[in-house]
């Protein structure tokens, strides 16, 4: 009794039987989740799969065709029912990010700050151009910005003031891999930090696998797996769920990801190896195994045509 008592109480956004077609054919169908306050909360899939439809419905974008929303005691409503699309607890950086162009980076971050308290306004600012890493770019103006940098101006300005909610959809993809892994952690350590829920759609498994406490997989219209990265990465249930986590074969009807294949002195696994790749501190290893390919790491290159025997190691 108590622990459904608690499970309520935690879960602020509560997603029940949703259903959703832009026209005829259902883009979402029967979509139930929840997600609690301060959690980082995950939609991954392929692409076409509904994320950011997904996420525009949380947002409250369009009227859904069945279900409810809510965030705490509140029903997110659609554009039928509410004549300003939003509300002052949620943030929503879209994968279009829509700033002011002619005016000036740390303008378009403290847009939405008051004014009342300039001081206080521009310290605010200063620390989420930090966040965001954009401190040499405070007086450039918008337009001059590539769109790694943009996008990065649309995330500080949705955290400006700071949200209950923030709903992210694909937050680096426009941001090149010099950049990416630093902000993705000073981003997600500050959202943690500050307990604001945060619902990222995606498809790079970067994002997840060291933030997400959960994350949810979409698939033609349904959720098929919905636990934390740890469950699905050890358990995944299909072929789409273990090729987010990277390379892997199907051997006795197991997903045994290529680093979980090595090579032994001797097996029932003959392998010949058809190619090396190299991955900077390993090589990835294509071979034959019958006519089944596989794919195994391995420190070195290993010839063409060489015999090896492979062993699965992984944990039980
Ligand atoms: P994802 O973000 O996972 O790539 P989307 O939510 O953008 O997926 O799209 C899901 C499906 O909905 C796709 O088949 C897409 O073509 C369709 N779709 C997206 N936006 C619209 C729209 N405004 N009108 C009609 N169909 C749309
Ligand atoms: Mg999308």
């Amino acid at each position: 009794m108590q622990a459904i008592f608690l499970y309520y109480f935690c879960s602020m956004l509560q997603v029940k039987n949703l259903h959703f077609a832009y026209k005829n054919t259902p883009i979402l169908k029967d979509i139930s989740f929840t997600v609690n306050t301060g959690e980082h909360f995950s939609i991954i899939g392929e692409s076409g799969s509904g994320k950011s439809t997904l996420i525009k419905l949380l947002y409250g974008t369009y009227d859904l065709n069945n279900g409810h929303i809510f965030w705490k005691n509140t029903e997110i409503l659609g554009p039928k029912y509410n004549l300003v699309v939003g509300y002052e607890f949620m943030k929503y950086v879209s994968q279009e990010f829509d700033l002011m162009p002619f005016t000036s980076v740390s303008e378009n971050i403290g847009a939405f700050l008051s004014n009342f308290f300039p001081e206080e306004k521009q310290a605010r600012i200063k620390e989420l151009l930090a966040v965001v890493e954009l401190e040499p770019y405070a007086n450039t103006k918008v337009k001059e910005l590539s769109g790694g940098q943009k996008q990065r101006v649309a995330i500080a300005r949705a955290i400006a003031k700071q949200p209950e909610i923030i709903l992210l959809d694909e937050p680096f993809s426009h941001i090149d891999n010099f950049k990416k892994q630093s902000l993705r952690r000073s981003l997600f350590k500050y959202l943690k930090e500050k307990q604001i829920t945060c619902i990222v759609a995606t498809h790079d498994k970067d994002d997840v696998i060291s933030f997400s406490d959960h994350m949810m997989v979409l698939n033609e219209a349904e959720i098929v797996a919905n636990g934390t990265p740890k469950e699905l990465y050890n358990h995944p249930k299909n072929e789409l769920i273990a090729s987010f986590f990277g390379e892997f074969n199907i051997i006795n009807e197991q997903f045994v990801y290529a680093n979980q294949l090595k090579v032994c002195s001797n097996s029932n696994f003959k392998a010949v190896v058809t190619k090396s790749y190299y991955k900077g501190y390993y090589f990835l290893i294509e071979a034959l195994i019958g006519n089944n390919k596989v794919f195994f790491e391995h420190l070195n290159p290993i010839e063409m045509n060489t015999e090896v025997f492979l062993k699965i190691d992984k944990p039980a």
